[in-house]
């Protein structure tokens, strides 16, 4: 019987050319971060099935989250996000495994946070973090899906040294942004959606893909732009010295 509802649940997605469930389906993905971006992505990796789903995020969920953080209701207000978010994943897809982690990310948790996972999910929004975890998965050598968002605009990147650069090629630490960052809904929602997607592709092994380059989105003129990220000879992390 459940194995009759699982391929129910899934019967439209693998008439997609080169799907392979079965790869979806021993994968772990590991989602830093469940703000905008995150509750777009999670949501849509446990949709498609993915195995098991790695979610991290020690903030509680604030009535201000809540034009674009779509894991969560009114009713969430006040609650641990991974909490939140677990409750919704699991009545989305039960099949999914979830592994909440209510941790913060630094230096020190970021190595088991990556243990064991196929693809990190990066969905915070500030940069110290975010080179954290851009050199974690140097070292580990798991691929990276950034995204960011900041207004009308959003990026998405994706990064697997030595194959393409890595985050810190393309921008410095350092660079804070004044709080709170001004963000239109449906972008972090659109950029979680393409970091979901690259996710799921790079699991499966479908080509092509994202690696290496950005994609630039501007939510008010309408434009996708896609531009290579060179890898920076210079880079402190990546470049061979
Ligand atoms: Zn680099």
């Amino acid at each position: 019987m459940g194995r009759e509802r699982e391929s129910e649940r899934y019967s439209r997605q693998i008439l997609v050319p080169g799907w392979n469930q079965e790869k979806l389906k021993r994968a772990t993905a590991l989602i830093v971060g469940l703000g905008g971006l995150g509750s777009a992505s999670a949501l849509y990796l446990a949709g498609a099935g993915i195995g098991r789903l790695r979610l991290c995020d020690c903030d509680k969920v604030e009535r201000s989250d809540l034009n674009r953080q779509v894991l969560y209701e009114e009713s969430s207000i006040g609650s641990f996000k991974v909490e939140e978010a677990g409750r919704r994943l699991a009545a989305l897809n039960p099949l999914v495994e979830l592994e909440k982690l209510n941790v913060f990310l630094d230096s020190h948790t970021v190595g088991e946070l990556v243990k064991g996972c196929q693809v990190i999910l990066d969905g915070l929004d500030n940069l110290e973090s975010r080179f954290i975890l851009n050199q974690e998965s140097f070292k580990k050598r798991i691929p990276y899906i950034y995204g960011a968002v900041h207004g009308w605009l959003g990026y998405a990147g994706f990064f697997h040294p030595p194959q393409t650069g890595c985050l810190a090629c393309l921008m410095q630490p350092g660079l804070s942004q004044p709080e709170p960052v001004p963000v239109f809904g449906t972008v972090p929602g659109m950029i979680g959606l393409v970091q979901a997607t690259e996710a799921i592709k790079w699991i499966q092994g479908i080509a092509p893909s994202l690696l290496g380059r950005l994609l630039i989105y501007d939510g008010l003129h309408l434009t996708f732009d896609l531009v290579n990220v060179d890898k920076n000879p210079a880079c402190p992390l990546c470049s061979k010295k």
